[in-house]
């Protein structure tokens, strides 16, 4: 994976972290997914008053890129203002799972100055339910 790729990609979820909406926790996180023709959605966290209706960025943008029509992934950047970084949480994990299970994760701080740490989706949650018995 070349390094100029992986830097775009973090550079858009930072930009995508200065638009998160996070009154509650104040910590902005961005994701980005580059899709197998090169076009970049991201997207950043959104907090509700109701916690548990929060969504994390990288659903956010999973979600955007699915409804633009996008299936195939080939990289995620997730970047967030924490030392260490953070990591796709469960519920996210079972997505990135379903929707781009071939996809390199990128964690990134968008705080310190640390190399981005990698991950692959059958580390992140090895033996994921990937599609439902009798769905395919
Ligand atoms: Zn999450």
């Amino acid at each position: 994976m070349d390094e100029k790729k992986r830097d775009r990609l973090i550079e858009a979820a930072l930009d995508a972290a200065e638009r998160a909406v996070a009154p509650y926790s104040g910590l902005h996180i961005g994701a980005a997914f580059e899709t197998s023709d090169g076009q970049v959605i991201a997207g950043a966290n959104v907090e509700s008053a109701s916690y548990g209706l929060t969504c994390c960025a990288e659903r956010v943008a999973l979600f955007k890129a699915l409804t633009d029509g996008h299936r195939d992934f080939t990289a995620i950047a997730l970047v967030s203002p924490t030392d260490p970084v953070f990591k796709p949480c469960g519920a996210c994990r079972q997505l990135l799972a379903e929707y781009a299970p071939n996809a390199v994760v990128w964690c990134k701080s968008s705080t310190v100055d640390s190399p981005a740490e990698e991950y692959r989706l059958n580390e992140l949650l090895p033996a994921a339910l990937v599609s439902l018995p009798g769905s395919e």
